[in-house]
């Protein structure tokens, strides 16, 4: 009897993973006719010293917006597009947007120090990789440090040979490194040492528990960790002035999130930077609209 009810459990479980991939290859070739009918663009959100409140960079973000209004979220159609490969194309042509955003900007008189592209563990482990990233600055004309990638802590997934001599490259280059979500992976400290870094981004989870008494300590502790590893620290998800203080309290000088300004499409973001007032900041909360 027990056997009988293992094999419904199989049964039952092998027709969840049916109905899983159906709906992922569905969401595939949606995506794919989406980039074809040019349903994809990015949003960029600014990150500041928090000290100062100065601009130091912004980050791109993909958006999907369907023909009928309705927005597919990032966390859902980037690991459709990782898994099947897709991310490489696409991941190019976020990076060249970027980067023309970025040129963009700096003709105006405008930019930050540098924009920030989040890059999949497969588009690194891709052979054209470096090619890539020195072709799409070449063709907006960008130096290396006017950009930086965010990678995440899955890349210790990949050949540790391999990974450091990508990332070393990029940053002969000029190019800066940050790990996102930092403190929500798996990788060790030991490795995540070895690797030529310039920040940790700090997850928004940690962020967030920031007004709770327990969740400071927490928090206090990943903002220490990446100050050991002799990284620069960025908190994401900064929703208010309160976090904003505790950070800095901690040691922690650069920041992004709502509180700050919402991503924003490339229109809004430029009236945005010519309005921005970094003395002002400190005295008004952030009046930004949604994308
Ligand atoms: P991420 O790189 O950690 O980006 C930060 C996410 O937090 C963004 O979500 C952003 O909109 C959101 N966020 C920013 N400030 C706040 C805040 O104050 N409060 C809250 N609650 N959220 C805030 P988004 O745009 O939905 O992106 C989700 C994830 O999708 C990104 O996380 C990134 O991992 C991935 N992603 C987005 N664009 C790309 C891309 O072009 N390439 C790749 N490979 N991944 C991307
Ligand atoms: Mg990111
Ligand atoms: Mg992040
Ligand atoms: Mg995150």
């Amino acid at each position: 009897r027990a056997k009988r009810d293992h094999r419904g459990q199989d049964l039952q479980y092998s027709e969840q993973m049916g109905a899983e991939a159906r709906s992922r290859a569905l969401l595939l070739s949606e995506l794919r006719e989406a980039i074809e009918n040019r349903e994809l663009f990015l949003v960029y959100q600014p990150q500041i010293n928090l000290a100062t409140n100065g601009l130091v960079g912004i980050e791109a973000l993909l958006r999907w917006r369907t023909e009928d209004g309705r927005f597919v979220p990032p966390d859902k159609f980037i690991p459709v597009a990782e898994h099947s490969g897709l991310i490489v194309a696409l991941g190019q042509w976020v990076l060249m947007a970027a980067c023309a955003t970025m040129r963009e900007l700096l003709d105006a008189g405008a930019a930050p120090q540098r924009i920030a592209v989040n890059v999949s563990t497969v588009q690194l482990q891709d052979p054209g990789f470096l090619e890539m990233v020195c072709d799409a600055l070449a063709s907006s004309g960008l130096r290396g440090d006017h950009l930086e990638l965010e990678i995440t802590e899955s890349v210790a997934a990949l050949p540790t040979e391999l990974l450091k001599s990508t990332l070393s490259a990029m940053r002969a280059k000029g190019v800066s490194i940050a790990i996102d979500d930092f403190g929500t992976g798996y990788s060790s400290l030991s490795y995540l040492e070895q690797l030529p870094l310039d920040r940790i981004k700090i997850d928004r989870s940690f962020v967030r528990q920031l007004s709770e008494p327990d969740g400071a300590r927490i928090a206090e502790m990943v903002v220490q960790l990446g100050r050991k590893l002799g990284l620069s620290v960025l908190a994401e998800g900064i929703e208010d002035a309160a976090v904003c203080k505790a950070l800095l309290a901690m040691d922690c000088h650069e920041g992004q999130g709502y509180h700050i300004a919402r991503p924003m499409d490339k229109k809004a973001l430029v009236t945005w930077l010519q309005t921005y007032c970094p003395n002002a900041k400190a005295e008004s909360p952030a009046q930004t609209a949604a994308p």
